[in-house]
């Protein structure tokens, strides 16, 4: 059973029936829809249609809605504008005409007011960068191409560094949480926040409208690695989105970054996902570089909950096959790093922590082949997933909606059973791992659940014999 778990981006390549059913028996644990692109209304059948092939395939798969966000992008062009190495561009928010220069339209009319704040102008990935020049008196910006490129339609457009004066959600962003509030999905991914009340707002906004997505902020502005403790602290989950991260820093900070949060996120017991470009020549081949395979496993080494698809599903070649080799590429690190110690490192912070560490601790001592954590919340599944046990994390819980909540976290394996009196309820726990053939007879399970005591209901931490 493999342990950290794998998002999807649904798009293009993806969003027929056939590949949807493929990706979601192949291992996909969280379709990710992505509202950068397409309509409100085709996002809702997407939601429909892996809804519907869950309920007839009898699997679990949650969903994730990924809101734009606040981005500079440039305008729309009929076509390409070619740029020659040291030509000078004008980038202007308003409609203008030079003589000597083309012009490129952007979205925001306190472009010039940013731009200060930086020497660049990145289009993209970095397909295209230009270093600023000149500001104009009527706001235009001078700015000379690094190499040859070409300059499109809509393209996004990063100032390395500087504080953009866009609000962190935009109207459409509103609207997109809304739709997801509406629609019930699992979790809410955040483009561009930068503080800790973005989250908060976010939140309330949920509240208000009755409400309970997990809010997952994206990080990936310089003002986000700033505010990195105190966001981590607000929220139920972090992506590391290194796409756009990778052009707001310097690119060769982004590996240190990488594993500070999440160890981070690791010691607050917050699920963290490592996003983009994971298996990005995919797009492409039916096999990944080896150094994209290393970048996999390096993320599963640090302990990162889960790992995301982005281009590679969404618009690549070769679906199936990218979720297949981040399948293969997680399942033999995980063995590998089960033949050494647990990261005893990990603080504890409470007692129910400390709880969760005694019931890791102790599958590993009595060689029991699985940990039953009985949660009504996740609360208590996520405490013990953060000790990184070697052997499964069986939750159960008695909602749906809770067991797609635990898809994100590393080794959980999250099941649906009615709760009763706590001893009928582990009954019902040992007849589903049978039928799911979790267990055999002879096996020791530790068991994490609450007990009758005299006059009260207490945790405990048991070990019990299967048969
Ligand atoms: P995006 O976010 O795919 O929505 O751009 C991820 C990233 O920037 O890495
Ligand atoms: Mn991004």
């Amino acid at each position: 059973m493999r342990s950290t778990k794998i998002i999807c981006t649904i798009g293009p390549s993806s969003d027929d029936r056939k590949t949807l059913e493929a990706m979601i028996m192949g291992g996909m644990d969280i379709a990710r829809l992505n509202r950068s692109h397409g309509t409100i209304e085709g996002c809702r059948e997407k939601i429909n249609s892996i809804r519907n092939i869950c309920k007839s395939n009898n699997k679990c798969v949650a969903l994730m809605i990924d809101t734009k966000g606040a981005e500079i992008r440039t305008g729309v062009i009929a076509h390409p504008v070619n740029v020659k190495e040291g030509e000078e561009i004008i980038f202007s928010s308003f409609e203008m005409h030079d003589d000597k220069r083309s012009v490129i339209e952007v979205n925001y009319d306190r472009f010039y007011a940013d731009v200060p704040e930086t020497d660049r102008i990145i289009i993209d990935n970095g397909e295209l960068i230009l270093d600023i020049v000149k500001i104009n008196k009527d706001g235009s910006v001078i700015a000379r191409a690094q190499s040859n490129g070409s300059i499109g339609s809509r393209r996004h457009i990063t100032l390395p560094g500087a504080d953009i004066d866009l609000p962190s959600v935009t109207d459409q962003d509103w609207e997109d949480i809304a739709f997801a509030v509406e629609e019930e999905v699992d979790f809410l991914a955040l483009s561009f926040v930068r503080t800790a009340d973005d989250v908060n707002k976010v939140r309330g906004f949920i509240k208000e409208k009755g409400g309970s997505i997990q809010i997952i902020p994206k990080i990936e502005t310089r003002q986000a690695v700033e505010n990195i403790s105190e966001i981590i602290e607000v929220s139920d989950g972090i992506m590391i989105a290194r796409g756009d991260l990778g052009t707001d820093l310097p690119f060769e900070e982004l590996p240190p970054l990488q594993d500070e949060i999440v160890i981070q996120c690791r010691d607050r017991g917050v699920p963290v996902i490592v996003a983009t470009h994971m298996l990005e020549s995919m797009i492409e081949h039916p096999m990944p570089t080896r150094a994209e395979v290393t970048d996999v496993a390096h993320a599963v080494m640090t302990g990162a909950d889960a790992t995301m698809l982005s281009g590679e599903t969404a618009a690549g070649n070769f679906p199936l096959k990218a979720i297949e080799a981040m399948s293969r590429i997680q399942n033999y690190t995980e063995n590998h790093l089960s033949r050494f110690p647990r990261n005893y490192e990990m603080p504890v912070h409470n007692e129910r922590e400390a709880r969760a560490e005694a019931a890791v601790t102790l599958s590993e001592s009595a060689e029991a082949s699985l940990i039953f954590v009985f949660t009504r919340t996740g609360k208590t599944a996520k405490e013990v997933s953060k000790f990184h046990p070697k052997k499964p994390i069986i939750a159960f819980t008695d909602s749906s909606s809770i067991q797609r909540t635990l898809k994100l976290c590393y080794g959980i394996h999250p099941y649906v059973i009615p709760f009763t009196d706590p001893e009928s309820t582990v009954t019902e726990a040992f007849k589903t791992a049978i039928k799911y053939e979790l267990v055999k007879e002879g096996d020791d399970v530790v068991l994490l659940s609450d007990i009758e005591a005299k006059d009260a209901t207490v945790s405990s931490v048991q070990v019990r014999r299967f048969g």
